[in-house]
């Protein structure tokens, strides 16, 4: 599942490749990708110029002239590569750029998805509404004040209205370096802990974002995927920090992966 830099990398890579152009032609290989509006309201929109290439939280979209919207979700296995011919394997849609070629939207497992929005729709797009900032732009203050002080700190940050675009991976590496317990709840953060997380996730993010500028998305359960991450996924492998042998916990029903000598129990 891509988190906030991996759609990231993506946004900026479709933007270089289809940015200052219309499509000229376009192609629903499966009509199964569209889950929202007509084939032929998707082909209308994007034959449009491209305006930008937009991104909040998980969210990827190109916004096209007239106020038109295609939002792509990659879910586990979907990706937007450049290619010399429209039907590469897994191509879910293709569309031709002159400048570039095919821009193709691949999924293997066929659970990623297109929506096509008419003027108007995505300023009403709920889970836009109901989004969080950005790691960049929320303070410490903001990030308290959103997470309730019950709640354990890593189902707070999971959640897209508390903050944007920080997922599963993001989490284990976040208190992997703060050195915050994985179970911790908001309510035992001290005020320099929660400075501490509002200032390192940009930081967090910036670092991945720069680690995973390539063509296209390695989902790190792939062939030929490789673990760029300090502890995430890497249960029984030394701490980089004190070569404790890292643990893996369920916590807000996901794996977090931690050192446990690193990020003891707030009480211990
Ligand atoms: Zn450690």
């Amino acid at each position: 599942m891509p988190e906030l830099a991996e759609v990231e990398v993506a946004r900026r890579n479709v933007a270089s490749w289809w940015e200052g152009e219309a499509a000229a032609e376009v192609r629903l290989l499966d009509a199964k990708v569209l889950k929202r509006g007509s084939e032929r309201e998707l082909e209308e929109a994007m034959l449009r110029p491209l305006v930008a290439m937009r991104r909040r939280g998980k969210y990827l979209w190109a916004e096209l002239e007239g106020g038109h919207a295609v939002m792509f979700h990659f879910r586990m296995t979907g990706k937007i590569t450049c290619e010399t011919t429209p039907q590469p394997r897994f191509a879910r849609l293709a569309w031709r750029v002159n400048k570039a070629g095919w821009l193709t939207f691949k999924d293997s497992r066929r659970l990623g998805h297109v929506e096509v929005l008419s003027p108007g729709e995505l300023e009403r797009y709920d889970a836009l509404l109901r989004m969080g900032k950005e790691p960049h732009d929320i303070s410490a203050a903001e990030l308290r004040e959103a997470a309730s002080a019950g709640r354990q700190l890593k189902s707070a940050l999971l959640d897209q209205s508390v903050v944007a675009g920080v997922g599963n991976i993001a989490i284990s590496e976040l208190f992997w370096r703060l050195q915050l317990p994985p179970e911790v709840r908001c309510g035992e953060l001290s005020s320099l802990q929660w400075q501490a997380l509002a200032e390192e996730m940009p930081r967090y993010f910036d670092e991945v974002i720069a680690r995973s500028m390539a063509d296209e998305i390695a989902y790190m359960n792939e062939a030929g995927g490789e673990n760029i991450f300090e502890v995430y996924g890497r249960k029984g492998e030394a701490c980089p920090r004190c070569e404790a042998a890292i643990e893996r916990v369920k916590v807000a029903g996901r794996s977090t992966y931690f050192c446990p000598a690193c990020q003891p129990p707030v009480n211990a």
